[in-house]
């Protein structure tokens, strides 16, 4: 039995009979369904239009609010559908785990719901695709993943797609989206930047392009390593991508910041941003742009 949306209460696949008493019959086993479905947390409330929206409804919509277009996240797994041709996707370095360096306590529970939760093992995929055609070593970070944070696996996972990009010259494609290192690992997630950095910088020396796809939100010292060396960065409509968070600036330099600072729109204007594109067109416009580049 489905539902599709709540105000469609009548296009269930219900058999419905010119009967009052079976009509109300109908009704209430409507009216339990949707109790049910409220229960099991099917419905997202938006955050911009306040509307109560079927989860199905967002999902087919490219994880966008029906009525007013918000941005809802994406995990990997919908991003890597999203830009690459379907059935290309050959995934790389999927068992590689992160443990616990520095004993951090309750990092390894942490890490355990995480797991559970996203059906990951870390907090980002990695492997070869085609892009209509066109092969590109890609890697896709998921926030859901304790926040997306860059530890050590995920610093290796980007730093092996690079690698591959520099071993079958092919371009590479980063899609971040994080809160920044993973504080658990301490100086070993840090170090990720530098390692991250380095790759990069070897790549160019081959003359391979890397498209950096920073997507909201990108934040911390992903922003401050690879998300910001892209040869081309391009990013979705309103995304945040900054560093150091608002309220954190304004109280260092006691100064108020200007309104949609570290949004994509702001950061084109200042040249730090070359595309902003609807989700819808991403991958076309990813197409288009490495096949005018390689
Ligand atoms: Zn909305």
């Amino acid at each position: 039995m489905k539902f599709f949306s709540l105000n469609k209460k009548k296009y269930a696949t219900l058999t419905v009979k010119e009967n009052k008493s079976e009509n109300k019959k109908v009704e209430e086993k409507e009216e339990k369904i949707i109790k049910k479905i409220k229960i099991t947390g099917l419905w997202e409330k938006c955050p911009e239009c306040h509307e109560i929206v079927y989860k199905n409804d967002i999902e087919q919509n490219l994880q966008k609010c029906p009525h007013c277009d918000y941005y809802f996240s994406m995990n990997a797994k919908e991003r890597i559908a999203l830009l690459i041709d379907e059935n290309t996707f050959q995934e790389m370095d999927k068992d590689l785990i992160s443990e616990n360096p520095l004993d951090f306590p309750g990092y390894t529970e942490k890490y355990e719901v995480a797991v559970e939760k996203t059906g990951m093992l870390e907090g980002a995929v990695a492997g070869i695709g085609d892009i209509f055609g066109i092969k590109v070593s890609i890697a896709v970070m998921d926030f859901d993943f304790l926040g997306g944070s860059m530890g050590s696996v995920v610093g290796e996972k980007i730093t092996r797609a690079i690698e591959r990009g520099i071993e079958f010259k092919i371009p590479v494609v980063v899609v971040s989206s994080s809160g920044g290192a993973r504080m658990h690992e301490g100086i070993l997630s840090l170090m990720q930047m530098a390692k991250t950095s380095a790759a990069l910088e070897r790549l160019r020396e081959v003359g391979v392009p890397f498209v950096s796809i920073p997507v909201n939100p990108t934040t911390g010292g992903v922003t401050a390593s690879f998300a910001m060396l892209g040869d081309i960065i391009m990013t979705e409509p309103d995304a945040l991508i900054g560093f150091a968070g608002q309220r954190v600036i304004e109280q260092t330099i006691k100064q108020k910041l200007p309104n949609g600072f570290q949004r994509s729109e702001f950061l084109q204007e200042c040249g730090m941003v070359d595309v902003i594109t609807k989700r819808e067109d991403m991958k076309r416009t990813l197409h288009k742009i490495l096949d005018n580049i390689i």
